[in-house]
């Protein structure tokens, strides 16, 4: 059994997919390959945004919207305490500081109040200016958008799309990717839509963003290559994994995303009465690049996660160890903050085998190990 597992897609891709990938080999142009502005119009028109500028990777596609947006010095970024390190981490690299949010309790996303309370302790202290809030969509599911614009509007904040996780995922009726001034996705084999090696997009509506992203990828080149007009990256994405993510978005958009709702709705209704779930808000779609389940408490994580590692069940923890007490962040400013809901969310959640390819004796067999786990566990 795989926690994710790619080799399950590639056999039920593997015709399409082999010849997408001889096609480059043939043609040989391995870099901005013809595969890479197809791949970017197929992106854009699919999510409903006006430009997708690939990269090679999620974390510099927020460093490149973090350049284009000039933020640096000074700046307060304000982020959900549950996250992946790569959500601020290049906004540290350029010299913000990172404010760390508690989380809301349904969905454990950004809240909207925690990040107020943030952004009013830092105008408060006159030290930084608080400049944007990078709202992710925890493992799939969107943030709340609406309450979060309100706030960004309020203090004059960009709001930043972190859709690393939740590519496929809808948020009343738009795709994720194209919610709040401009996002970043991740094509980490991992992800809901993710190719063979690295990979990741800048995703706007923004003119003025997509051409500095644009530039900013390929050295701060001009209106030629050899004639750079600012400091730049090296980011681009592969021609080849241009290619085989134009094969998996296809794949992706007919089925794999419906058959991700259906396995979600499968262990929601085995475990709702014996497990808090992640609550996905009506109207909006979770492209589940995990589905969570959370213990009553630590030490019931324990023993379910004892208990499913002598059946052989894979399981991770997304994430075992909140934002704030990182090592990397000990001298980081939390005004005063306790992170609470951040704190008891990390103690007691675990993972489960998720992807597009689970068949259902497979979920049964990992839905009768959790609800015995939770038996013995009490
Ligand atoms: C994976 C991830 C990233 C970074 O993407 P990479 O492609 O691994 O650089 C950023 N933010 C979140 C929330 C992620 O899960």
């Amino acid at each position: 059994m795989q926690f994710i597992d790619l080799k399950a897609q590639y056999a039920a891709l593997k015709t399409e997919m082999d010849s997408a990938i001889h096609a480059v080999l043939d043609h040989g142009q391995y870099i901005m390959g013809p595969e890479v502005a197809a791949l970017e119009e197929e992106i854009s028109a699919y999510l409903g945004v006006k430009h997708t500028i690939t990269c090679a990777n999620g974390t510099d596609a927020l460093q490149l919207l973090y350049m284009a947006y000039g933020i640096g010095e000074g700046d307060a970024v304000f982020v959900p305490d549950i996250t992946f390190i790569a959500s601020v981490e290049p906004a540290c690299m350029l010299g913000a500081v990172p404010v760390f949010c508690d989380v809301e309790p349904s969905a454990f996303n950004i809240c909207p109040e925690g990040l107020e309370r943030q952004v009013q302790a830092v105008v408060r202290e006159g030290k930084y200016r608080p400049r944007a809030v990078i709202a992710v969509d925890f493992l799939g599911n969107p943030a709340q958008y609406d309450a979060l614009q309100a706030i960004a509007q309020k203090y004059e904040l960009l709001l930043i799309e972190d859709a690393a996780q939740s590519f496929g995922g809808d948020y009343q009726g738009k795709k994720c990717g194209a919610l709040g001034n401009s996002a970043a996705t991740s094509f980490f084999p991992a992800k809901p839509l993710g190719c063979y090696g690295d990979g990741g997009a800048v995703l706007t509506n923004d003119d003025g963003v997509a051409d500095l992203c644009r530039s900013l990828r390929v050295h701060g080149k001009g209106a030629s290559k050899y004639e750079n007009t600012r400091i730049g990256m090296n980011s681009r994405l592969d021609t080849l994994q241009a290619a085989v993510l134009r094969v998996k978005l296809r794949a992706l958009r007919e089925y794999e995303m419906e058959r991700r709702q259906e396995i979600a709705a499968r262990y929601d209704a085995a475990f709702q009465q014996e497990l808090q779930l992640l609550l996905v808000a009506s109207g909006n779609r979770s492209a589940y690049a995990q589905y969570a389940i959370l213990a009553k408490d630590h030490m019931e994580r324990e023993k379910i996660l004892t208990i499913l590692n002598e059946d052989n069940i894979p399981n991770m923890v997304y994430y075992p160890i909140p934002q704030h007490d990182l090592p990397v962040y000990v001298k980081t400013n939390y005004y005063g903050e306790l992170f609470t809901t951040a704190t008891d969310y990390c103690s007691r959640t675990l993972s489960l085998p998720m992807h597009p390819y689970l068949n259902e004796a497979t979920q049964d067999s990992i839905i009768k190990a959790v609800l015995l786990a939770v038996k013995y566990g009490k």
